[in-house]
């Protein structure tokens, strides 16, 4: 500037010149060089604009701007041109009420932006759904952004960032969580392994069920879990079919990690790489110990009676079945036995279910026993057992085998903690191929066969008979005339009287029913009875001998008999029926009978099968006035003691007892004993089936109250009743 203050100095005015000149040369380059520099400029924005739009394109990201002033959001997407395949932008301007966020998601979106704009996030970031106004669907977006701008008083002006569609990403991700869920929850134990067969992962239950954590097993060989049930060719082959099938499926045995072994399911399939080739593998693997154990308990369920452990009826039909084709092949026979418990029903109903079940399971173990390794001991149901002998030679080693049988049951059966009962079998004996050629008839003979053994006294066995079926048969045909018993009056009353032996009178008279069926003939009350008790008739048929019986004894009483009695028998089903004591309550009454001139017989079964409810009517019985007998004494079980409870009247000494009075020293012995039990219980004691003179001499001399037997009168029909015992009393008491 001092050079300036210096004009007129030619020197000076050219430097002055050349100043003016450079400046204006430095004037025009820099205005060019600007000019040059913004072209610069310009195009390398260009390039950016262009660069970022292919990363946006490509990235699938969109871009967004939001003026906070103004509240408008700008959106520039990248979408690829219908034209020419080439990127294209668009750029959408939004108020922010045009805005669609999906209601749930909007909080959490505004709140990571106020967040951001409040500086306590370095930038924002959410993710939600969202929607345009022509679409239906959500769909999920990221969002990232950043404020961009200020105002002059520092506060946030402008946010952008980037947007991007995440719904596909999510749901995969979505998928993977609850596929990862899955698989932590799964109660199969999955392992997932290599080419290599070397663990890649596993799930819990993987753990659980071989004891192998991850950390044991990962990048080691499968064969950990090899067991050694299964041989080493065995594995060698499962690893090679998988590598060539690429999928493997079955049941093998697998080793803990503790060494015990179990049972499993194994599925393998193989994962697939994108080019085809199988890189991973897929191992599901079910414990199925305990179904097997269950699948083999309900095998043993329907084969095995759980009771005894025997076989039951189905295993009995294929060994039955099995046998026969072996007995066929050599020629041989073979016997099957069908053994019944004697009086089970009794030790039963005395002993209680419990001590039954005990008894049961010993004779099983006996029958077991005896049938030894070779041989089949069964159980029906309930004392139903069974025995298939095989390689019987001849009809006599089937019924010498039975005959062992009832012998080794002579020693009484100890059950519980050192317990004893004698219990004897009767058997049923039929023989392949000699009666039947199949498993079930020869079961049915060998019953029919034994329900003959029982009825011919137990403790037997029978060999099956064709007769026997006819038998069976005569019995079903005899059971269905029954019904129509009464309707077509074919049931009348023979009475036989009993002999007082101190007065020399006819004490009085018991009622036996009689049937006489035109079609087959007269039918034994030891038939019939016990026929009618099967169908319940002997309900009906009872009382209408009850009511019979009474009219009777009302029509001799008229006749001026008015000591007499009338005994009636009574069976269980009678004296089970609640309403019994009033039905004899009301008979009594319309018959004008007084009670005291009614004897009720029961026998000691009658009174075991249901000791309490049986007590309970005999009790009203007795407060009614009416007697009551035991019958048949000395064949059942009763003991004094029970004896004693029971409000009874009367005793029948059984006809077994008296048969053999004279010679046989133990029967006369008992009935001594009999005799003097029963009047120091204060009860009359009558012998039954007296037959001669000499068993009447004996009982009257050994203080028996009564007899009655063929000896003194059959049982005779109702008109002949009054003659005899007047007839008898005439005779006086001379006469014996
Ligand atoms: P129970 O009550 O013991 O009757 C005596 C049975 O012995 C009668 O057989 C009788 O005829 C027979 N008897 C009498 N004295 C002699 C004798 O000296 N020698 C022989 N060998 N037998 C003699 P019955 O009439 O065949 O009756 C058999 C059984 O049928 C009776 O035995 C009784 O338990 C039952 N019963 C008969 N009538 C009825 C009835 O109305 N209701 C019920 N529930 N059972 C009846
Ligand atoms: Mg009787
Ligand atoms: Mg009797």
């Amino acid at each position: 500037m001092t050079a300036v203050a210096v004009p007129g100095n030619p020197l000076m005015l050219s430097v002055l010149a050349l100043l003016v000149l450079i400046t204006v040369v430095a004037v025009i380059w820099h205005v060019r060089h600007r000019g040059q520099k913004t072209q610069v400029w310009t195009n390398r924005a260009e390039e950016h604009d262009e660069r970022l739009k292919l990363a946006l394109w490509a990235s699938g990201e969109q871009f967004w701007d939001y003026d906070l002033a103004a509240q408008e959001l700008h959106h520039t997407r990248v979408s690829t041109s219908a034209v020419d395949d080439q990127p294209e932008i668009t750029v959408e301007r939004y108020g922010l009420d045009e805005l669609t966020i999906h209601p749930d998601d909007l909080p959490q979106v505004q709140n990571a932006l106020r967040q951001h704009l409040r500086g306590a996030t370095p930038v924002f970031s959410s993710e939600y759904r969202t929607r345009r106004a022509e679409e239906h669907s959500w769909c999920w977006v990221r969002a990232r952004g950043k404020v961009v701008e200020r105002g002059p008083d520092g506060r946030a002006s402008r946010v952008a960032g980037t947007v991007r569609n995440v719904t596909d990403s999510r749901s995969a991700e979505h998928e993977r969580r609850i596929a990862i869920e899955v698989l932590r929850n799964m109660d199969e134990a999955v392992a997932v392994f290599d080419r290599d067969f070397r663990f890649i992962s596993v799930n819990p239950a993987f753990t659980r069920i071989t004891g192998h954590d991850p950390g044991d097993v990962l990048e080691r060989s499968t064969s950990v879990l090899d067991s050694s049930r299964h041989d080493i060719e065995f594995h060698r082959r499962l690893r090679h079919d998988l590598l060539r099938d690429g999928r493997w499926s079955g049941e093998l045995w697998i080793r803990r990690r503790d060494g015990d072994e179990f049972l499993c399911l194994l599925r393998i399939t193989s994962v697939g790489e994108r080019d085809g080739r199988r890189s991973h593998y897929i191992a599901v693997l079910n414990d199925i110990t305990d179904k097997k154990r269950a699948e083999q308990e309900l095998r043993y369920l329907a084969n095995y009676d759980p009771l005894t452990g025997l076989p039951n009826r189905t295993l009995l039909l294929e060994r039955i079945s099995a046998a026969i084709v072996r007995a066929r092949a050599n020629h041989t026979r073979i016997g099957v036995l069908f053994v019944d418990l004697d009086r089970f029903k009794d030790i039963n109903d005395s002993l209680g279910h419990g001590v039954g079940d005990r008894i049961l399971r010993a004779v099983a173990t006996r029958l077991h026993a005896f049938a030894g390794p070779q041989q089949t001991a069964a159980r029906l149901s309930g004392d139903e057992f069974m025995l298939v002998l095989e390689n019987i030679a001849s009809d006599e080693e089937a019924t010498s085998a039975s005959q062992r049988l009832i012998a080794a049951f002579e020693s009484p059966v100890t059950f519980g903690d050192g317990q004893e009962v004698i219990i004897s079998p009767s058997i049923g004996i039929s023989l392949y191929p000699d009666d039947a050629q199949i498993a079930s008839e020869l079961i049915r003979q060998a019953d029919t066969a034994m329900y003959r053994a029982k009825a011919v006294g137990r403790r037997t066995s029978m060999r099956y008979e064709a007769a026997m079926d006819a038998d069976v048969q005569r019995r079903a045909t005899l059971s269905a005339a029954l019904r129509t018993v009464l309707d077509r009056n074919e049931l009348s009353l023979a009475y036989q009287p009993r002999l007082s032996l101190s007065s020399n009178e006819i004490a009085g008279v018991e009622a036996l029913l009689r049937w006489n069926s035109p079609e087959h003939g007269q039918i034994q009350p030891a038939q019939f009875i016990p026929l009618a008790e099967e169908t319940g008739m002997i309900l009906e048929i009872g009382k209408w001998a009850l009511i019979e019986a009474c009219r009777a004894l009302a029509t001799w009483r008229d006749a001026g008999l008015t000591e007499l009695t009338v005994a009636v028998n009574v069976s269980s089903l009678q004296l089970l029926r609640g309403d019994f004591p009033q039905v004899v309550e009301r008979v009594l009454e319309q018959t004008g009978i007084p009670a005291h001139r009614l004897e009720l017989e029961l026998t000691e079964s009658v009174l075991m099968d249901n000791p309490a409810e049986a007590t309970i009517s005999l009790q009203q019985f007795r407060r009614i006035g009416v007697n009551l007998a035991i019958d048949d004494f000395g064949t059942g079980y009763s003991s004094l003691a029970y004896l004693k409870r029971l409000p009874i009247t009367m005793l029948k000494i059984d006809k077994e007892f008296i048969d053999d009075l004279a010679e046989h020293t133990d029967d006369a012995a008992i009935t001594t004993t009999i005799i003097a039990m029963g009047h120091s219980l204060g009860l009359t004691v009558v012998a039954e089936g007296v037959e001669t003179s000499d068993q009447a001499q004996w009982l009257r001399d050994h203080g028996c109250d009564e007899i009655q037997g063929y000896w003194l009168a059959e049982p005779m029909p109702a008109a002949e009743v009054a003659k005899f015992v007047q007839e008898r009393s005439a005779r006086g008491a001379s006469t014996f």
